[in-house]
């Protein structure tokens, strides 16, 4: 008696696992390479991640030079409408950060991995959530984090706040938290907190609205 409560368990996981795959088979071969290409191509422009690497406050990765490149294209005459509106949010070099503490790692035939320094572990492969802190730009497993109290980066030991840390590539609930957080600084700072000069101009503003006021 014992045995047959064992086997019908065996056949119902089986079952299970038959029926996930039969109803949504290319749904996960298709997510399954967009979550594999989001940590391998600059979401810009589509080639292959290459170190200096950077990112927004969406903790999306891009290679440098094709934000150098969208920078120095004001007018954006060579991207598409979708480009244009996808990345309006990056205006200027403060609008990115760019991470450290990654390499480059060849396979010997020519291509090469990208690697997270503090565990060796490839972009995209990494068991724990992968974030970077905005004033250094280390990139670190989130688990790394949570081992100090003191709040200081585990690689080059700098102080940093609970709004320094963005996830990357996040989850739709983590992509959530970075929203608030740029909602929360975008009046005074950019991404990688340096301060925003509109504050200068708001001031002449109020002063002009209080010499208006007066007269
Ligand atoms: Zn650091």
């Amino acid at each position: 008696m014992g045995n047959d409560g064992g086997s019908i368990n065996k056949v119902t996981k089986l079952q299970l696992m038959i029926s996930d795959v039969g109803h949504s088979a290319k749904d996960d071969d298709r997510n399954g390479f967009l979550r594999a290409s989001q940590w391998e191509c600059c979401r810009l422009s589509n080639k292959k991640l290459e170190l200096p690497i950077v990112s927004d406050y969406k903790g999306h990765l891009f290679n440098k030079e094709a934000i150098l490149e969208w920078l120095l294209t004001p007018d954006r005459e060579d991207y598409s409408q979708n480009q244009i509106e996808k990345f309006s949010h990056i205006r200027k070099l403060d609008d990115v950060v760019e991470l450290r503490n990654l390499s480059q790692v060849s396979d010997g035939e020519g291509d090469f991995s990208l690697r997270c320094d503090y565990n060796d572990t490839k972009l995209g492969q990494s068991a724990s959530r992968l974030v970077y802190l905005v004033l250094c730009g280390d990139v670190l497993p989130a688990t790394s984090l949570s081992i100090s109290s003191s709040r200081r980066c585990p690689k080059c030991d700098q102080q940093y706040q609970e709004l320094d840390v963005i996830t990357i590539n996040p989850s739709a609930k983590d992509a959530l938290v970075l929203e608030k957080r740029m909602q929360k600084i975008k009046d005074t700072q950019h991404h990688n907190n340096s301060p925003r000069k509109r504050l200068k101009r708001k001031r002449q503003d109020d002063k002009a609205s209080r010499t208006k006021k007066m007269k």
